[in-house]
C-alpha cells in the first residue's frame, strides 16, 4: 500500500468518475462550458466574483500563475522550511530569489508571525500552509493576518489550503472579503481523491482578477478535470468519509506508533523515527511505502499518509516492527 504521497485511500468520488466516463466522447473538442461551469459553482462557494478563481492544472499550476503574475526577476520570495518543495523551484522559474523561514521543531513547527516575521525582507510573495506540509502544523487565521498587516502593501501571503478540507478550523478565505494582499490556495488533489486529474485553484485579491487572462494558458485546465470536479463538489459522502477516516487515522497513529508523533489537522503524520530512510526502505520491504522525509530536512522522519482504517492499522504494525 502507498502511504507516501498524501492521497485519498478511498479513490475519487464515485460521481467524479461517473462524470469522467460521461464527459469522454467529447474529449476531441477544446474545453468550454465546464470551466465556466467550475469557476461560477467555486465563486459561490468561497463568496467571491468568478473572475477571481485562477483554474489550473493542479495547485502546482496555480503557483506557477501566481509567481508568473506576480514576480518580476530579481524579486524575493518566503517559503517555510521544511515546507513544500514546489514553491521555491515555482519562483525560481520566474527569476525570483528564494529565501525561507525555519520552523520552530522544539515547539512542533508552528507557522506563526513569530516564525515569519524576523526573516521578512520586503518580499513579494510569503507562502503559508495550512495545514502545512510535512509536519501537519497549522496556522490561525489570526495569525495569517497579523503576517498580512505586519508586512509591506506589495507582499501577498499566500495560503496554501490544500490540505484545508481536513482541518476543523474555518478557510483563510474568511479574510479575502477585507484584506487585498491575501491569496488561498486549495486543490483537488487530496480530499476529492482527483490526483491523477490535475485541478485546483487560487482565489485571489480582487485587483488581480484581470491578470489571469494575461498568464494563463489557453486552456488552463481540461474540460474532463472540470467535470470531475464539480461532481466531486457535489459529493458529501465521499468528502465525509474521507475527511472523518482521516481524523480517526491520524488520532489512530498518534496513540500507537511507539515513535513521538506531531500533532496533525492534515490527513497525513510526521512521525520521528530515528532514522527516516531506514525505517521506509524497511516499511517498503513489508508493502508499505512511506514518506522518508530527508528531501525535506528531517531525515529522522517518515510521513505517514492516513489509509483506510484496515490500511492505517497494517501501517502501524509495520512502523512498530521495523524500527
Ligand atoms: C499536494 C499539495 C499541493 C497541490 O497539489 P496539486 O496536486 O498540484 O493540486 C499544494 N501544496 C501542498 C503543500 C501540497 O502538499
Amino acid at each position: 500500500m502507498t502511504l507516501s504521497s498524501n492521497e485519498n485511500p478511498f479513490g475519487p468520488s464515485p460521481a467524479a468518475v461517473a462524470a469522467i466516463r460521461e464527459a469522454a466522447p467529447a474529449a476531441s473538442s477544446y474545453p468550454k462550458a465546464a470551466v465556466t461551469d467550475l469557476r461560477e459553482r467555486l465563486a459561490e462557494e468561497w463568496a467571491v466574483t468568478p473572475g477571481r478563481i485562477w483554474l489550473a492544472n493542479g495547485g502546482d499550476g496555480a503557483l506557477d500563475y501566481l509567481a508568473r503574475a506576480l514576480l518580476r526577476p530579481g524579486d524575493g520570495v518566503l517559503v517555510p522550511r521544511p515546507g513544500f518543495a514546489y514553491y521555491a523551484m515555482s519562483a525560481r522559474y520566474h527569476h525570483a530569489d528564494v529565501a525561507e523561514y525555519p520552523l520552530r521543531r522544539e515547539q512542533d513547527f508552528p507557522l506563526d508571525p513569530e516564525a515569519v516575521m524576523p526573516q521578512y525582507d520586503g518580499e513579494r510573495i510569503i507562502y503559508l500552509t495550512r495545514p502545512h506540509n510535512p509536519t501537519g502544523s497549522e496556522c490561525a487565521v489570526a495569525d495569517v493576518e497579523t503576517i498580512a498587516a505586519e508586512t509591506e502593501q506589495h507582499t501577498l501571503v499566500l495560503v496554501d489550503e490544500a490540505y484545508g478540507e481536513f482541518s476543523d478550523r474555518p478557510s483563510a478565505t474568511c479574510l479575502l472579503e477585507e484584506r487585498d494582499d491575501v491569496a488561498v490556495l486549495r486543490s483537488f488533489s487530496k480530499a476529492h481523491g482527483l490526483a491523477g486529474v490535475r485541478l485546483g485553484y487560487a482565489i485571489v485579491p480582487d485587483a488581480w482578477a484581470d491578470a489571469y487572462a494575461r498568464v494563463k494558458t489557453p486552456f488552463a485546465t481540461s474540460e474532463i478535470a472540470c467535470r470531475a470536479g464539480l461532481a466531486a463538489l457535489e459529493d458529501d459522502d465521499h468528502l465525509q468519509r474521507t475527511v472523518e477516516t482521516a481524523r480517526w487515522a491520524r488520532k489512530y497513529m498518534a496513540e500507537t506508533l511507539e515513535c513521538p508523533t506531531y500533532d496533525s489537522a492534515a490527513n497525513f503524520l510526521l512521525c520521528d523515527v530515528g532514522d527516516g530512510t531506514a525505517v521506509a526502505e524497511a516499511a517498503r520491504r513489508e508493502g508499505v511505502v512511506v514518506r522518508d522525509t530527508s528531501s525535506f530536512g528531517l531525515p529522522d522522519c517518515v510521513r505517514v499518509t492516513c489509509g483506510t482504517r484496515e490500511e492505517t492499522r497494517r501501517a502501524v504494525e509495520v512502523l512498530n516492527a521495523v524500527r
